[in-house]
């Protein structure tokens, strides 16, 4: 059986097979073997009926012995018995009951997960369910591993329940070897220690042991983890193969006296990093370099720095920054920066008019600027600059390799340097930006209190309002913010207006104000100008403040209903604070808790560290959620975990850098089979890794 026949060919597989199969992506054998199973049952995994505890999640295997419709007080449900050799269980269905009943026969073996309740004895409802045999014994008890796959209403009505995968698959089990060649080398075989790629297959269809289970296992992650770093490092190999155009001479004339007009001493990170870039920038390739540094550790100035080294050689820079608010306050930045030099910076935004965005392209085009800065809109679309070499995009944690490299697509030789606040484990960051180098700010700037964060409940609201009115009147300033309801936007304004009138009352000898996303541009840059310059000392919000906002007199972040935010949302609003010489205090407070709520609080009443916070936070939400490998723009992993593997990712990402550096063109005969994996099968990526 060749790996690309179609399923449809297969003996007893017929149209409604065909086409439930098909609509869950599944076409050829090679898909097939690839459908892995979700779980496995054996002994370690499934319980006696006498082991029970009520609230637990359990999994039993025992036989069928009665099943029935009965009558209850509103409607009838389904009632099953499932024995074992020690107790019985009672499965009720009270949704589908019809459908669920043609499933089972008395005398079934079947497996049932789902919560323990106790009801006048155990029971379980609405139970996941799989159908192991009939009329056979208890499979788990003579040392079997059992195989459950994903299935789905469609497949299971089709007859592709566990069981119909396991029949299906059985077959293909033979004669695997001829049919399948192993794409890697014998070297990276032995030198990974992996099962072979037909043994692997084997395995993890019918596992004969434990070990041999985790061992087909860590081969099918480390192919997928392999590939997808493979892509990623011949992306960085013709990256560092492309050549620049414009070389840099040296530092220019404007880095060192605006360096020495900062007011303060760069931390020995910053030093070092400055180092790194300056490294890349004299280089004859591009700079392509992620700069990590927690909130408040200083990324701006570095930007800056760059760009005064730009300038001095001639070359345009261009700033991108994921929000307007935060655009405004790196043009801020940068005008203050470049004061005393002829460096012009120009800031082009959304809500400019048409008239004007359209004069400053010209002047762009023609060289007029300098410096460039703006959101996304900046490189895309009708932007076009003279002779742009350095482009930094700051605080792009949520865009992944494909979107970046969209972004980049005007400015394929320029440097480029990525800079985000740290919280992405090491092992995301190795899918997200596994393409680049990186540098770490691992030091806050000197004289930086380490804020205070407590959580609170509304009773205790009155003690916080004396508290934060004491430090207005010490002369510091205080952010409000109200969540975000992603659902819906017009709930999240009228909880901040509410709150704003509230606190307004309550501050009454303080200017109050209120900032949210349905403001012009205009209007949110008038508020924060004045908030930066203390004329308004309570800042009540919605989320539209969470990055990047540096106001370093403001002291007090004061987050409501804190238990509907992500933990690394959190960890970027605090950060808001603590950013000058004063301490800060963030007060988190809570109106409903879960459990799940009060470990995440915890987590922020308990750590500073943005790394730590950032691996809490994917452990608790899954990987998914923000800096999910859906938005990275790489193959969808199938059986490898970005959150679990991290072991298993390093060594194939070894693996894939080390080949790439020794056969950067995948040339090598020893090599073909992976190259053909590649264009077979990465297909639609391969033109993000520019293999053709
Ligand atoms: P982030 O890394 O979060 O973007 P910023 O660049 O906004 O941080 O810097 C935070 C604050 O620290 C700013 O007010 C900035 O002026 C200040 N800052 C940056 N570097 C230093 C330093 N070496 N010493 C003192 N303050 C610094
Ligand atoms: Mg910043």
């Amino acid at each position: 059986m060749r790996h690309d026949t179609q399923i449809s060919r297969l003996k007893g597989v017929g149209t409604r097979k065909t086409e439930a199969l098909a609509e869950v992506g599944l076409f050829t054998v090679n898909d097939l073997l690839e459908h892995f199973p979700r779980r496995y049952l054996d002994r370690s995994t499934v319980s006696y009926t006498t082991d029970l505890q009520k609230d637990s999640q359990a999994t039993i295997v025992g036989k069928v012995t009665g099943t029935q419709m009965r009558r209850g007080r509103k409607r009838s449900y389904f009632e099953m018995v499932v024995a074992d050799e020690r107790g019985f269980l009672k499965c009720r269905w009270f949704n589908g009951a019809k459908w669920i009943q043609k499933r089972f026969t008395k005398g079934d073996v079947i497996a049932v997960s789902g919560k323990v309740d106790f009801y006048g004895g155990f029971q379980m409802v609405h139970p996941d369910f799989d159908i192991l045999s009939e009329e056979g014994t208890n499979p788990i008890n003579t040392g079997i591993i059992v195989p459950l796959y994903p299935s789905g209403q469609k497949l299971q009505s089709a007859g592709l329940d566990s069981r119909g995968f396991r029949r299906l698959l059985r077959p293909l089990m033979d004669g695997l070897e001829q049919h399948l060649d192993e794409f890697l080398s014998d070297e990276l075989i032995t030198e990974y220690k992996l099962t072979g790629m037909s043994q692997a297959l084997r395995d993890i269809h019918f596992p004969e042991d434990m070990d041999s289970l985790k061992q087909a296992q860590y081969r099918l992650k480390f192919n997928e983890l392999f590939f997808m770093q493979l892509l990623l490092a011949v992306r960085r190999q013709s990256m560092v193969e492309a050549v620049k155009q414009n070389r840099f001479e040296g530092f220019g004339e404007y880095l060192e006296s605006q360096y020495k007009k900062l007011p303060y001493e760069l931390t020995g990170a910053q030093k070092r990093v400055m180092a790194e870039i300056w490294d890349d920038l004299k280089s004859s390739h591009p700079m392509n370099r992620l700069l990590q540094g927690d909130v408040g550790s200083g990324k701006t100035v570095i930007s800056l720095l760059a760009a005064a080294i730009a300038a001095g050689n001639g070359y345009q820079s261009a700033i991108m920054a994921p929000t307007e608010i935060l655009a405004e306050q790196h043009y801020k930045n940068a005008i203050q920066f470049f004061e005393g030099t002829p460096i012009r910076v120009v800031l082009l935004t959304g809500s400019q008019t048409v008239a004007q965005k359209r004069d400053l392209r010209k002047a762009l085009k023609e060289g007029y600027y300098h410096v460039a800065i703006g959101t996304h809109a900046l490189i895309q679309g009708k932007v076009h600059f003279k002779n742009l070499q350095l482009v930094v995009i700051d605080e792009q944690h949520r865009f992944g390799v494909l979107q970046r490299g969209e972004l980049l697509e005007k400015a394929a030789e320029a440097d480029v340097l990525v800079m985000t606040a740290t919280p992405i484990p090491r092992t995301l960051s190795m899918t997200l930006f596994g393409d680049l180098a990186v540098s770490i700010l691992d030091e806050l700037p000197a004289g930086r209190q380490k804020i205070l964060t407590r959580k609170v409940d509304v009773h205790t609201l009155p003690k916080v309002y004396d508290f934060i009115k004491d430090e207005l009147n010490a002369g510091r300033q205080a952010f409000v913010v109200f969540p975000l309801i992603e659902e819906s936007e017009k709930i999240d304004l009228e909880a901040a207006t509410l709150g704003f009138e509230k606190l307004s009352t309550q501050f009454k000898e303080f200017k109050v104000a209120l900032l949210h996303g349905r403001m012009t541009s205009d209007e949110k840059d008038m508020i924060m100008q004045s908030f930066s310059r203390n004329e308004i000392q309570v800042l009540v919000s919605t989320t539209v403040i969470e990055v990047g906002i540096d106001i370093p007199n403001a002291t007090v972040m004061l987050i409501e209903n804190a238990e509907r935010f992500g933990l690394a949302q959190l960890h970027q609003l605090r950060g808001r604070i603590g950013r000058g010489e004063h301490r800060g205090v963030c007060v988190l407070v809570h109106r409903k808790l879960t459990q799940d709520s009060i470990d995440r609080l915890n987590i922020m009443v308990e750590t500073l560290d943005g790394f730590k916070i950032a691996e809490e936070d994917l452990r608790l939400r899954g990987a998914g959620d923000i800096f999910g490998t859906r938005q990275s723009g790489l193959p969808a992993l199938k059986i490898a975990n970005i959150l679990y593997d991290g072991a298993i990712l390093k060594e194939a990402r070894k693996a894939a850098f080390t080949l790439i550096h020794q056969d950067p063109h995948l040339r090598k005969n020893r090599h073909r089979g992976i190259r053909e994996i590649i264009l077979e099968k990465y297909e639609a990526f391969s033109n993000l890794a520019g293999i053709g």
